[in-house]
This record gives structure tokens, sequence and C-alpha cells, in this order.
């Protein structure tokens, strides 16, 4: 079973961020945005922050070998959608990045 980070979507996790009941964070970090779950993405407000940052600093891989080579920020995001997240202010930040 794989887990998502809801930071930014990468659903390749192995363990479950935020444990089995979903208030127990285990402190790793995010290989693809490099959130540490328990920290950063302990609110909404702090995750959108931490995304924005992130692509505001070109979104590099915290495990730079586990990106795809035909990954997309867009993409991944989709996920977030999956689990009936906010979508909309995630997109208006890939457009904000994508206009710079
Ligand atoms: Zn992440």
């Amino acid at each position: 079973m794989k887990y998502i980070c809801t930071t930014c979507g990468y659903n390749e996790l192995n363990t479950p961020p935020w444990g089995e009941d979903g208030s127990t964070p285990n402190f790793e970090i995010c290989p693809c945005c490099g959130v540490e779950f328990g920290y950063e993405d302990s609110t909404e407000k702090g995750k959108e922050r931490f995304l924005a940052y992130w692509i505001d600093n070109g979104m590099n891989w915290f495990v730079p070998k586990l990106k795809p080579c035909d990954w997309s920020l867009n993409e991944q995001l989709k996920n977030l959608c999956a689990l009936n997240m906010k979508k909309m202010k995630y997109e208006e930040l890939i457009k904000e990045y994508k206009d710079k």
C-alpha cells in the first residue's frame, strides 16, 4: 500500500505520513516536496505556504533520483483531488508560477 503527501500530492510513500490513525505524524520527509510530516503540513495554511515556497524555489525534489522523467506537478496535484482536498488554490499557485 502506498500513501500520499497531502502537501504536494506525491503518492508513493511507503508509510502513512500521519500514522494509521491520521493523527500520529511520523516526522519523515516527503521525497518530493521535502515537507516534514507533522511539522509544516500540520495546518492547511502551512501546507499552502510550504507548497508555494517550494514552487517559487524551483520545485527541487528532496530525493532527486525518485523524480520520474515525465513528472508534472499539475498531474501530481490531481492526487489531492481524489482526496477531496481543496485543489483550486493549488491550481492558482501553479498558474501564478507559470505566469512568472
Ligand atoms: Zn510532498
